[in-house]
């Protein structure tokens, strides 16, 4: 299983550390942008079709050891939101 997963909740889609969280309805995930997010049944059922977090998905890029030319400058995340 990979360490860092991906879970919609909360309106967007976020990634949270297998380590220290499960994803399942009704419980809370610590997603790697510092969010506290509570997937509903259709976040773990249902299409994902909600936006990408950008937070999480540089984060993610960092911890997985992604070349600096894959991470977006945090700045950039600042105006994204
Ligand atoms: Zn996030």
């Amino acid at each position: 299983m990979q360490r860092y997963l991906w879970q919609q909740a909360g309106g967007l889609r976020h990634v949270y550390d297998t380590e220290r969280d499960i994803a399942a309805p009704g419980r809370a995930l610590s997603a790697l942008c510092g969010q506290v997010v509570t997937p509903t049944v259709d976040d773990i059922t249902g299409l994902w079709l909600d936006r990408t977090c950008l937070t999480c998905d540089r984060e993610v890029r960092v911890r997985l050891g992604f070349p600096a030319s894959e991470i977006p400058p945090a700045s950039e995340l600042e105006g994204a939101k």
